[in-house]
């Protein structure tokens, strides 16, 4: 059997960052000579191939326009690989790995999102073992087909969903977590895979949306929020959704004039989805006194997704829709795995 081909492509990140030893600066990867570099990747069984971007982005800068010109280099090569290895820095990770789940529809090869807490050119470095299992996953095949045909994460042994994922450590190496979703493969001394949690690829045809709407908003409700901050944010002009973050199960506040605010926002045909603070758990509507209004408001339950995959759902909805009823169907439902049935 034929080698794998995969191709790395770079975006920015620490990842990326080689020490000069003449000059003791840190600086950006050469991929050119990767396998000077990194001789071991000559023992897997697989070819690589790289793109790098220019420039190289410290991901605190990502923004939409970025996430689409990904998405072209994944579509331009997507005939000619078997899987994709993007390496990004680990502060947008999450984001970026939840809106191209949304925008490469009917993805049939691994697309493996990964980083490292310490630079590839550092002794201690997290970075070589997570590059090299990334490659190994985007390179996973059994009887021709791909073990992980999804957009996804590998950081520190783990293999979760992309959009199920957030960092929450900015400190150890073992930076993310899925909340509310399995890992999809551990890598030990052999990578196991749960195939049972993984999505089978598609049959259809690779089609990459290219439209994201940048008019939402992401509102965290915090004890003290008062009507200024409150209607500043729903005035905004031109907003279509707004991420509202709120408290344990869903719950927010029921002073009058909050609920007043929500309803008034609502009316004018602004979307708002629920979505819970915590890191582990769902928003249910109506198990406390203090979520029962969000229901009669006609506010959209994002049950168990997290944040970062909420605003990129609503970005790529609104993008693809000019509808809100249809944007507001869609969210509740799950389309790549981003919510729990
Ligand atoms: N600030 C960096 C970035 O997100 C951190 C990292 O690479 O982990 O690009």
């Amino acid at each position: 059997m034929d080698s794998r081909k995969v191709l790395v492509i770079y975006t920015g990140g620490t990842i990326g960052m080689m020490l000069n030893s003449e000059t003791s600066a840190l600086e950006p990867f050469d991929f050119e000579h990767l396998y000077n570099h990194l001789p071991v990747l000559q023992n897997l069984n697989c070819k690589i191939e790289s793109y790098s971007f220019d420039p190289l982005i410290d991901s605190s800068n990502m923004n939409p326009k970025f996430w689409i010109r990904l998405a072209e280099v994944i579509e331009d090569n997507y005939d000619d690989f078997d899987g994709f290895v993007v390496l990004h820095g680990t502060d947008t990770m999450a984001y970026s790995a939840g809106v191209l789940s949304f925008m490469l529809e009917n993805l049939s090869k691994p697309v493996v999102f990964t980083g490292s807490q310490l630079p590839l050119g550092m002794i201690r470095s997290d970075g070589r073992e997570n590059f090299i299992t990334s490659i190994e996953i985007a390179t996973a095949y059994e009887n021709g087909n791909p073990l992980i045909p999804e957009v996804c994460v590998c950081f520190e042994n783990r293999v979760f969903r992309g959009n199920r994922t957030s960092k929450v450590n900015a400190e150890n190496f073992d930076a993310f977590i899925s909340g509310n979703y399995p890992s999809l493969a551990e890598a030990g001394i052999n990578i196991r895979y749960k195939r049972h949690f993984i999505r089978k690829a598609s049959t259809e045809h690779l089609k990459v949306h290219k439209n994201l709407d940048e008019a939402v908003f992401i509102l965290k409700l915090y004890p003290g929020i008062n009507p200024a901050v409150t209607n500043a944010v729903f005035g905004i002009k031109g907003l279509k959704g707004i991420i509202m973050e709120t408290y344990g199960s869903g719950n927010a506040p029921t002073d009058a004039w909050f609920l007043k605010a929500l309803e008034e926002a609502v009316d004018r045909g602004i979307l708002i989805v629920n979505v819970t603070q915590c890191k582990e758990g769902s928003v249910e509507i109506g198990k406390y006194q203090t979520s029962l209004d969000m229901g009669r408001l006609g506010i959209i339950s994002g049950k168990d997704i997290t944040t970062e995959a909420a605003l990129a759902k609503l970005m790529y909805l609104f993008g693809r829709y000019n509808d809100r009823q249809k944007v507001a169907e869609m969210f509740g439902v799950s389309m790549v795995g981003e919510i729990s049935e």
